[in-house]
C-alpha cells in the first residue's frame, strides 16, 4: 500500500525546554505514531559520540540498524549543531517513509533558532514547549551532583528564554506540561495531534511497546520499559527545606512558573487534581 508523501501540518517539530523536563517520555510517545520519526536530541549527536553514548536501542550508532546506515548523511552536520536544517529533516523523513521528524534538542533548538525562522521553516517547522515543575527538574539536577544555588537561577534563565521564543512563535508553538501529560496522557496527546493535524493512534499510549532509536536520550530509569505513567514527584522528599526555598524563590521570578506550580488559586495550577496528602508535601508516588 502506498502512503502519502506528507501528511500533517509540519515536517519538523522541535521540543524546547530544559533538561529533565520529560522530553524523552514525550519523544517515546510521539515516536509511536506511524507518521512520526522521533530522533531524540539530534543536535547533540557529537556530544553523545564524545561521551561514548550509544543509541537508546543499546547499540553503538554505527551498529544501530536505524542510525548506522544514516551516519554518512549526518557527517556534514555533526560538528556544528547550528548547521542542522530542514533539508536534513526532509531526507530523514522520506528515508523513513514518515511525515514528521521530532527532535528533542531543547536548549539547542533555542540556540539554533535562526535556522527555524526562515520563510520555509516558518511554514514547515513547529515547536512544543514542554514545562515541568522546576523543583522536579532541579531534584534531578541535584541527583546528578549539581549545586542548586547555581542550577536554579540558570534553569529559570533558560525557561525565560524559551518562554520568550514560545510567545514570539505562538502561532506554531504548543505549550504542554509534564504534569498534565502524566495526569491525562490521552487528553494531552489528542491536543498535540490536533496541533500537528495528525490522526489519533492508540499506539501513542504504549511507548514501551517498541525499541526506540533516540540520540542522547535520558538515562533516567524512572518507569522506563513500562507503559504506566506515574508522575515523578520525588522532589517532594529529595529537596531539603532550604533547597526548596531557593528553587521557589527563583520560580517566583517568572509569572508562568508561579501560576503553573506555586499559586494554588491560579486557573493554570497543575496540582489542582492532587490529593491533599501530596499537596502538603509528603512523598509523591513512587
Ligand atoms: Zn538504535
Amino acid at each position: 500500500m502506498s502512503r502519502p508523501f506528507h501528511v500533517g501540518r509540519f515536517r519538523a517539530l522541535f521540543l524546547t525546554g530544559t533538561a529533565h523536563c520529560g522530553s524523552t517520555l514525550l519523544g517515546r510517545m510521539l515516536g509511536m505514531h506511524s507518521e512520526v520519526l522521533c530522533v531524540g536530541e539530534i543536535m547533540r549527536l557529537e556530544d553523545a559520540l564524545a561521551l561514548g553514548y550509544g543509541c537508546s536501542c543499546g547499540a553503538s550508532f554505527d551498529a544501530c540498524p536505524f542510525w548506522g546506515p544514516r551516519m554518512e548523511l549526518l557527517a556534514p552536520y555533526r560538528n556544528d549543531y547550528k548547521s542542522y536544517d530542514l533539508a536534513l529533516f526532509d531526507e530523514l523523513a522520506v528515508g523513513a517513509r514518515q511525515s514528521l521528524v521530532f527532535d528533542t534538542s531543547k536548549t539547542r533548538v533555542w540556540r539554533s533558532r535562526r535556522n527555524w525562522s526562515t520563510p520555509d521553516a516558518r511554514r514547515r517547522a513547529g515547536f512544543v514547549f514542554l514545562l515541568r515543575d522546576s523543583r522536579g527538574v532541579l531534584a534531578a539536577a541535584k541527583r546528578e551532583g549539581n549545586e542548586l544555588a547555581h542550577a536554579a537561577p540558570r534553569h529559570v534563565k533558560w525557561i525565560k528564554r524559551v518562554a520568550r521564543l514560545a510567545e514570539k512563535e505562538d502561532g506554531r508553538t504548543l505549550v504542554m506540561t509534564y504534569e498534565d501529560l502524566c495526569r491525562d496522557p490521552a487528553k494531552e496527546l489528542r491536543r498535540l495531534m490536533g496541533f500537528l493535524e495528525l490522526p489519533w493512534e492508540d499506539a501513542l499510549l504504549r511507548p514501551a511497546d517498541v525499541v526506540h532509536h533516540l540520540i542522547h536520550a535520558s538515562v533516567s530509569g524512572y518507569l522506563a520499559g513500562s507503559n504506566l505513567l506515574n508522575r515523578d514527584e520525588r522532589w517532594r522528599s529529595e529537596l531539603t527545606r532550604d533547597e526548596r526555598r531557593i528553587v521557589e524563590e527563583q520560580m517566583r521570578r517568572l509569572p508562568l512558573l508561579a501560576e503553573l506550580y506555586l499559586d494554588e488559586g491560579s486557573s493554570r495550577y497543575v496540582y489542582r487534581d492532587a490529593p491533599l496528602s501530596t499537596r502538603s508535601g509528603s512523598p509523591g508516588p513512587r
